[in-house]
């Protein structure tokens, strides 16, 4: 029997042509799809005649499957020798269960292999034109998990540019934290909403305002949350892109 191997790839934060060309040469070959939510369905499209194409879910609130459910699926499938792809939103490592997915098929001696993908934390801020360093200026960043269920894990440490995911639902007490840290209220700001994909939206504030922006314009996930100077930057290089605010 031929022996089978599992592919934790990143899909990119969106746009299905930001995959890497190495993930997507697997996924053409692969025997098995298992993708999450967030992971642009475009790409589904490649897989092969007669690829099985399993949804592992992961909306908001929506489990379709759960972690130890989707470990034992990559496995079975692998220990029958095909080849599977595991797509996942953005990088597969961050802010993802692809670590422990790895962890538990090296327990099983299942053959694995990490594909990186581009991550929403920068490639979301950038399609916007809006870097995360700057040089001579912005050195450093912070990229956190703005998530309710984090409760008093919520940070925002020493960097010039703090990237938060999973912001949307929790974002009073994310800029709450921000200020508190000791960041000026006009610090600027900016949600972006989808992005690097046709439906993408940026809303910019200072971290005075943005709580009330993000209830008028209804921002909702997945979003990510960007804070720091960098953000001035964007509308410079990109203006056209920033017409709704
Ligand atoms: N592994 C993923 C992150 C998964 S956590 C990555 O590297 O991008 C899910 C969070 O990612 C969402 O809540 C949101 O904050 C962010 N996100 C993912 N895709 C996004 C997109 N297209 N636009 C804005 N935020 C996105």
């Amino acid at each position: 029997m031929a022996r089978g191997k599992v592919y934790i790839i990143g899909a990119g934060p969106g746009d299905w042509e930001l995959i890497s060309v190495k993930g997507l040469n697997i996924l053409k070959k692969a025997d098995v799809i298992l993708y999450d939510f967030l992971a642009s369905k475009e790409l589904l499209g490649f897989a092969k005649r007669g690829a099985e194409i399993i949804c592992a879910g992961k909306a908001d609130g929506l489990h379709i499957l759960e972690q130890g459910q989707i470990n034992k699926l990559l496995y079975e499938k692998a220990k029958k020798g095909k080849i599977v792809a595991r797509l996942k939103g953005g990088d597969p490592l961050v802010f993802s269960r692809g670590i422990e997915e790895a962890l538990y098929l090296k327990s099983k001696e299942i053959d694995f292999e990490i594909i990186q993908g581009i991550t929403s934390a920068f490639g979301v801020p950038e399609s916007f034109g809006i870097p995360l360093t700057r040089k001579g200026k912005y050195s450093s960043v912070a990229i956190l998990t703005g998530r309710k269920s984090n409760g008093d894990g919520l940070d925002a440490p020493k960097a010039d540019t703090l990237i938060y995911l999973m912001a949307v639902a929790n974002i009073s007490n994310v800029v709450k934290k921000i200020i508190a840290s000791g960041r000026d209220k006009k610090l600027p700001c900016a949600f972006i909403e989808r992005g690097t994909t046709k439906q993408e939206r940026i809303i910019i504030g200072t971290l005075g305002n943005i709580v009330k922006k993000a209830q008028k314009y209804a921002v909702k996930a997945p979003a990510v949350f960007i804070a720091g100077e960098v953000v001035r930057l964007g509308r410079r290089i990109y203006a056209d892109k920033y017409k709704l605010k």
